[in-house]
């Protein structure tokens, strides 16, 4: 939706959601308020279009910037280069390349230091995608948006490329040579203004070699820093157990779940294990073990979507709701301060479903609520017995867990003073990034030399003497431990584009072994470990490089027991007053890390589906009250600082409370992510660097375009009005309803008379195969991980902010999220639509050239180069999942711009429709395999790439002629449903309805 929603959004309409005629179920707030905006997208498949390019018509140069930057890359020659040490192809031979066929290295993918066990994809020495690693445990197979996304960032043409030395570029042996200097000038002192910055550290061997420079220099301090802090929960931890220990969940064997404002499915270390052990419990066809889940949640997250009853409370006043509940649970602490009648009830009753479930309940909470949270979690789980069975305790899997915000506050100090001769920044950027009280920046000015190390020239870059270009996850060997302490082994897949050095370099340097490569380093750090048990080093080597990790090297569980918590924590504090301000990582860009990548800039954010920017969040009735809608500017100020930030109403935001995504507002990210969105790094001070009260919001009178995807390529239908709108696109019962009638979900619309069929003979589907996909509403979170993956198997382009707020938008895989329920706490949907090849193609039939044909497995294709643009079939689509290519949006004129994409699929053009097509090149494959060993495609042999990354694995596709295929299975489930089926489109992609599992005491 773009700038104008939800402004003529009335209070009654506002407060009849789901009431008086309104659809039980609204995608947007202009939808219940039935804007013309919403009129317009869903009326128009292109609204605006022919107006726009008239009157804005966007130059072929942008595009071929925008493009650039999304997927353009270094000079051929250094992309084809391999790396020149061994690396172990996932599979067995034939190790050669063959043209046409990838080979897969299993590897890691590191987010803020924590490993996911990646395989990477490889054509001809070129990494074209990044899939989950099935073997390991973090992954089982899935990944996440970052990891999808993690491809584009190598392929960055904004990505540094040179050595810069006080503004120029020079060489890296310039570099040594005055690092040389001044580290011979820090012999006396030994090593006492050296101070070396880093994220967050698991690497075993990144940290041996730290270890080793501080035994070399005792004088000089590591530090670390991640702007997503988890000191909350180190903290925690250290007043629960008295010291900091890693925390692992055990969701699959917790009945009931209450999450304190934690996001465990999105958020922080194993959200991608926790999103399919959550997913394992919630199966419609298995209702007898569906879990419970409670949330209690200050900004929506899509762990609430999950939920099976939510409360949005203010972020201050979790740690009260806490202190309730451990006193229901008998956890001695003093309670916290009074609540309503209905709020007490609720947290009697979830004591009560707690209680009843000792031992198989499992309590959590978010990194950024405070340590008093955290212990008492940590008290409640040990009182209700869930300790050692729903959650284990492990020694840290950091290397050497620290304050962060101590630790940074420290070196601010040390330079403030000018005790600091040498600052080596590795692979964070702390101008950007810190609490904007420390001033990092000004700081920085009294060390004698700063040397950055980084992917990108960025703001801390800017400020430094020296810059050094980084080598990128899949450039580079290190290692790193996951959720669970196994160690991965990153394994590069082709040789540095930039000459980029890892960080295991950048310190063997410091340590005087300034040529050795991270391979030797990482192999040595092993050879001297204990890991290879009684295998020969070279057997332990090739099968852990081969695996990706080291089996069984997990942190083992630790006996651990609760203190004195009531001593510790002593009196609530209670919420501060005022307004709150609440700190968060962009969904997409996180901490501005992801700022230059275009496929997460333009991902759909899963709750606002904000593209391109972030926003001030806020609840509709604040909103109403400060008398402010979608895109008025307001001026935040929190603790004498100030930004302004276009306001983005979310329903289900608490009341008094205002969100802001970190990660933009960028000085110097890239050609895409500069100058994108407000920096809210801005108003964050150390003291309360996740949230605190007292901001002040003021309307400045400004307008700022933001744009949403929510309400584009809507399905309701022109002059259908409420009818089209209540077709029960998403279909959800609860339990008991479900166990009653299991046909609820199908009898929910009236579904047509198979026999009425005009072509009823018209594919006779007589090959062994006819594919088709179920996907599961009672897994599908919302993640967007599938989007993504579709984005980089598929070749899909981006096409930039103006683009998407036209409503052109490419992702053939969209996910549509629906409210229900009142404005202020209503529960949340989603729903991913790609083509749901259907097998009466409404879309088949008026195409004038051929161009979108059926095929014998009932696939509905696209001939690309017989297309000539009459959008026909789109407009006759009901499920509006065709996009069309306006522009130009890939560059056919860069050589270098094909080397990142998959060479299985075509790069279309101008003027050409494209969709989801199954991953026709994936059953392609298949078939070949196939019939050259004379055999069927197994089942589960083909994965779609939506299907494969979704952590969930909410998404199954098979043979739908094989009975036993699970696919088949699935469309037998009295929850399968079709959307629109009452047009007789036959669609082959089909939904399971979703299944809640309330608590009738709550329900009553
Ligand atoms: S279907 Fe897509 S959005 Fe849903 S959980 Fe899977 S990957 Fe995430």
């Amino acid at each position: 939706m773009n700038n104008t929603s939800e402004r003529q959004i009335t209070e009654k309409e506002a407060m009849n959601a789901g009431k008086n005629g309104a659809p039980e179920y609204w995608r947007s707030m202009d939808q219940l308020a039935d804007t013309e905006e919403f009129q317009s997208f869903m009326e128009k498949e292109f609204p605006q279009h022919v107006e726009e390019v008239k009157a804005n018509p966007v130059s072929r140069r942008k595009f071929l910037k925008l493009m650039g930057a999304s997927i353009a890359l270094a000079g051929a020659a250094a992309c084809t280069r391999q790396p020149s040490e061994k690396i172990i192809p996932y599979v067995l031979p034939p190790e050669e390349v063959v043209p046409g066929k990838p080979l897969y290295y299993a590897s890691a993918y590191v987010h803020d230091g924590v490993a996911n066990g990646i395989l990477a994809e490889s054509h001809m020495g070129r990494p074209t995608k990044v899939e989950g690693n099935p073997e390991h445990p973090a992954s089982l197979g899935s990944t996440d948006v970052f990891a999808q996304a993690s491809i584009l960032t190598m392929y960055d043409p904004d990505r540094s490329q040179s050595v810069m030395g006080r503004g120029r570029i020079t060489t890296y042996d310039a570099y040594l040579n005055e690092l040389n200097e001044t580290l011979s000038n820090q012999i006396e002192t030994q090593g006492g203004g050296i101070r070396i910055l880093t994220g967050t550290v698991t690497s075993p061997t990144l940290h041996g070699q730290l270890e080793g420079l501080l035994a070399r220099y005792p004088g000089a301090r590591w530090h670390q820093y991640d702007p997503v802090t988890l000191d909350n929960a180190r903290e925690g931890s250290r007043l629960a157990f008295g010291e900091v220990l890693s925390r692992r969940l055990h969701i699959e064997k917790a009945d009931v779940i209450l999450s304190l404002d934690g996001d465990f499915m999105s958020h922080g270390p194993g959200a991608v294990r926790y999103s399919r052990d959550f997913a394992s419990r919630r199966d419609g066809n298995d209702p007898d073990n569906m879990n419970r889940l409670y949330v209690i949640e200050s900004t929506p997250t899509l762990t609430g979507s999950q939920a099976d009853h939510l409360l949005n409370r203010r972020a201050g006043e979790i740690e009260g709701l806490a202190r309730m509940i451990a006193a229901g649970l008998g956890v001695s602490a003093s309670a916290g301060t009074e609540v309503d009648g209905d709020t007490t009830r609720w947290i009697s009753a979830v004591a009560d479903d707690l209680r009843a479930h000792a031992g198989a309940c499992l309590v959590v909470t978010g990194e950024h609520q405070p340590p008093a949270v955290h212990a008492l979690v940590h008290a409640i789980n040990d009182a209700l017995g869930n300790t050692g069975n729903t959650v284990t305790y492990t020694e840290s899997i950091e290397a050497s867990p620290v304050n962060q915000t101590e630790s940074i506050t420290t070196l601010v100090d040390d330079m403030s003073r000018g005790e600091v001769d040498l600052l080596v920044v590795i692979e964070t950027n702390p101008v950007y990034a810190t609490p904007a009280d420390l001033d990092f920046a000004a700081a920085m000015e009294n060390v004698g030399m700063r040397v950055h190390a980084g992917l990108y020239h960025d703001e801390t870059a800017d400020l430094c003497h020296w810059h050094l270009p980084m080598a990128h996850g899949l450039e580079a060997w290190s290692d790193a431990r996951s959720y669970d302490g196994t160690i991965s082994v990153v394994q590069p897949l082709i040789a540095p584009l930039y000459r980029g050095k890892s960080a295991h370099e950048i310190v063997a340097a410091l340590d005087g072994n300034a040529m050795k490569k991270s391979y030797d380093i990482v192999r040595e750090h092993w050879q001297t470990q204990a890991y290879n048990g009684s295998q020969a080093f070279e057997t332990f080597w090739q099968i852990t490089v081969h695996d990706g990790f080291i089996a069984g090297s997990a942190l083992a569980p630790k006996a651990v027991s609760v203190g004195d918590i009531a001593a510790a924590l002593g009196e609530p504090s209670g919420p501060e007053n005022g307004t709150e301000v609440i700190f968060k990582a962009d969904p997409t860009v996180w901490d501005g890390f992801y700022a230059n990548n275009g496929w997460l800039q333009e991902l759909p954010k899963p709750l606002t589906k904000l593209t391109w920017d972030n926003a001030a969040l806020m609840g509709p009735s604040m909103a109403k009250r400060l008398g402010v809608e979608n895109t008025d500017v307001v001026e935040l100020a929190y603790r004498e600082r100030t930004v302004n930030a276009p306001v983005w109403i979310l329903p289900g935001h608490p009341d008094d409370a205002v969100t802001v995504h970190l990660g933009y507002g960028r000085s110097r990210a890239g050609q895409l992510g500069t100058n994108t969105g407000f920096d809210a790094y801005s108003i964050r001070p150390s003291s309360s660097p996740n949230f605190g009260g007292g901001l002040q919001v003021t309307r400045t009178g400004d307008t700022f375009d933001i744009y949403s995807t929510q309400d584009h390529h809507a399905m309701e239908l022109e002059g259908l009005g409420s009818m089209s709108r209540d077709r029960n696109l998403i279909r959800v019962s609860d339990i008991e309803t479900f166990k009653d009638d299991p046909h609820v979900i199908q009898e929910m619309w009236e579904e047509p008379d198979p026999k009425r069929d005009l072509y009823p003979d018209d594919h006779a589907y007589d090959g062994p195969n006819a594919w088709g996909m179920v996907i599961d509403l009672n897994k599908c979170n919302g993640c967007n991980t599938c989007t993504i993956a579709c984005q980089s198997e598929n070749n899909i382009s981006v096409v930039g902010k103006e683009e998407v707020g036209n409503a052109r938008e490419m992702h053939w895989i969209r996910i549509d999220r629906y409210y229900r329920g009142d404005l202020d706490a209503p529960e949340t949907f989603h729903q991913p639509v790609p083509c749901m090849q259907c097998e009466n193609a409404p879309c088949e039939l008026v195409c004038p050239v051929g161009a979108t044909v059926h095929s014998k497995e009932g696939l509905n294709d696209m001939v690309y180069n017989r297309c000539v643009g009459t959008r026909y079939c789109s407009n006759n689509c009901p499920y509006k999942v065709r996009r069309f290519n306006f522009y130009l949006y890939a560059d056919f004129e860069t050589p270098s711009l094909q080397l990142g994409r998959n060479p299985d699929v075509t790069v279309r053009s101008r003027g050409v429709m494209e969709k989801c097509t199954y991953c026709v090149q994936r059953i392609n494959v298949a078939r070949i395999e196939s019939k050259k060993e004379d055999r069927d495609i197994a089942d589960g042999e083909i994965l779609t790439a939506c299907q494969q990354a979704c952590p969930s694995q909410a998404i199954t596709f098979g043979n739908t002629k094989d009975e036993n295929s699970e696919v088949s299975r699935l469309k037998a489930s009295p929850l399968n449903y079709g959307m629109l089926t009452d047009l007789l489109t036959k669609p082959r992609t089909t939904y399971l309805g979703r299944i809640r599992n309330p608590n009738p005491v709550l329900e009553a």
